[in-house]
């Protein structure tokens, strides 16, 4: 074979299946795996040649070739590029994932992210260095705790389900310091996993409330499990069908009477900031997502944040290290000694820094009024949604929602389409999927959020899409729209279990083609 044939046949597995003879479909490039590329002994950069010295490392020495790839400057260049293009981003279109808020992460905020007095810090220096950065810090945890009208604030989680580890192991501290054993926590079916998994986590038994028949938490179930043993109820509210749960106030005051807490899971706080104060409704800890409801970016290798708001019964328990203000200026109580009670540390330093940034410039370039509208139109663009969709779908709950509009595929019923079908169709018109079959109470569940950024031509459109798909399906359109799709991917539809049960991780020379190709 020449060399060009056989660069022609290294996109293999791709050029089998593939319309196209190399596997690029118009200019959205296959990219091979950077140790499939380059040629030993290639370089972007000239090195000295390395001065002969005697090894020290005996037997221990490398025997055979480093392994590298040999590329040049601009194939690596291309090899990222492409990489990236291969993102699916909120700078690139409406992400519709119910539950994870993609908002538009404004660049006012980036810009004073990158200002140097906070980019620049290092959380080793001398706190007489850093009084800005403290008093960022200490403003932003004065914005949370008056926005949700708790008293105290821990900042250092790094995301939400750290921030629901932070406040469970407050509860089981405050439960420990009473002398108290108590070993069940309550979590509603809907719960998104990180719930239980984090009740698990604290050693205690997850026991499940169902759901009633109008999505919210049962609350005769839930009086049927109280009990001197219940540590806690995790609930979300407005909880994972979107839905405010109207007896908040009276399951709070349930969980207080047998003397457990009331842990607040706090990642729809989107649809509630400025209008409801969870401390008002008997919350005891709640954790705010600062990569959902304040604007920060999500994920990307990026670090979240999940500060954890605390009532008072559970003020006295933060993990160290945190800030306070004094006569000399702000200062760190960094030693677990002075916060007797705490349980201890949760993470190095004092959190993410950089979002912290973004998520105060998000809160103060709004305002409280702003904020308020936020949640507003968040709430508003959901119910346009469900309102327009509500004859082409099938609604999962009768009534307006919150910020999430949630369907079930009853609409679906006979036309041989399942939800993941239907989500696939979706990635060949230009949407990222919803969030498909959860909450797990909702059969084949669809959960769509658009949050509080996106145009209503935007809205308009993906409704339209959502229509028409739904009518295609209902046609019996469903060999060449549903189940073929995606139809336009660099990859089609992938063995999504096995991917995830039997992941290939490590690239290995010889097996290279036929793993990598399954
Ligand atoms: C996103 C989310 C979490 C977890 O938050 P992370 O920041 O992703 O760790 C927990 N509960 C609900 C309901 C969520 O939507």
């Amino acid at each position: 074979m020449s060399d060009w044939s056989k660069a022609l046949s290294s996109f293999e597995g791709a050029a089998e299946n593939m319309p196209t003879m190399t596997g690029n479909l118009g200019l959205q490039l296959e990219e091979p795996l950077i140790f499939e590329q380059g040629e030993d002994g290639r370089t972007g950069v000239d090195l000295p040649d390395v001065p002969k010295v005697e090894s020290k490392l005996g037997g221990l020495a490398r025997k055979g070739a480093i392994g590298l790839p040999g590329l040049s400057e601009p194939q690596v260049v291309r090899h990222y590029t492409r990489l990236s293009q291969k993102n699916y981003a909120i700078d690139a279109g409406l992400y519709p994932l119910g539950s994870c808020t993609m908002k538009h992460n404004p660049r006012l905020n980036e810009k004073m992210a990158r200002l140097p007095g906070f980019s620049d810090v290092h959380p080793l220096q001398p706190v007489s260095t850093v009084q800005g950065a403290l008093e960022l810090i200490d403003t932003l945890a004065h914005w949370l705790k008056t926005l949700t009208g708790m008293p105290a604030v821990a900042m250092s989680p790094a995301a939400g389900a750290h921030g629901e580890l932070c406040g469970m192991m407050a509860i089981r501290a405050a439960i420990e310091a009473k002398g108290e054993r108590r070993t069940r926590v309550l979590v509603p079916e809907s719960a998104h996993g990180t719930n239980p998994a984090t009740a698990a986590a604290c050693g205690y038994t997850v026991d499940p409330i169902p759901a009633n028949e109008r999505g919210r938490v049962d609350i005769e179930a839930f009086k049927a499990k109280l009990g001197p043993d219940v540590a806690a109820v995790m609930i979300t509210n407005p909880n994972t069908c979107g839905l405010f749960e109207s007896e908040i106030i009276e399951i709070a005051e349930l969980i207080h009477s047998v003397g457990g807490y009331f842990y607040c899971d706090g990642a729809n706080f989107n649809a509630i900031v400025g209008r409801v104060r969870p401390g008002d409704l008997g919350v005891d800890a709640m954790h705010i997502n600062l990569h959902k409801t304040f604007s920060t970016p999500h994920g990307g290798g990026g670090p979240g944040a999940g500060p954890v708001v605390l009532s008072e019964a559970l003020a006295k328990f933060v993990p160290v290290p945190y800030v306070v203000h004094g006569k000399g200026g702000y200062s760190v109580v960094e030693s677990e000694g002075a916060a007797e009670d705490g349980f201890g540390r949760l993470k190095a330093f004092h959190g993410q820094m950089g979002m912290f940034v973004r998520a105060l410039t998000y809160m103060m370039s709004h305002g409280a009024d702003g904020l308020r509208q936020v949640a507003n139109d968040a709430v508003l663009n959901a119910n346009y949604i469900l309102a327009c969709l509500k004859d082409e779908m099938s609604p999962a709950f009768d009534g307006p929602c919150m910020h999430e509009a949630l369907f079930d595929d009853t609409f679906l019923k006979g036309t041989g389409v399942t939800t993941l079908d239907f989500a696939k169709a979706m990635i060949d018109e230009g949407y990222h999927p919803m969030t498909m079959y959860f909450p797990l109470v909702v059969h084949g569940a669809l959960l769509i959020e658009p949050t509080e950024t996106e145009s209503k031509e935007a809205i308009d459109q993906f409704i339209a899409v959502l229509a028409g798909l739904a009518k295609k399906a209902k046609q019996g359109d469903q060999a060449e729209w549903f189940k073929a799709a995606p139809r336009f991917t660099p990859r089609r539809r992938l063995d999504e279990t096995a991917a995830a049960r039997k992941p290939v991780l490590r690239w290995k020379p010889e097996e290279q083609s036929k793993d990598a190709a399954d």
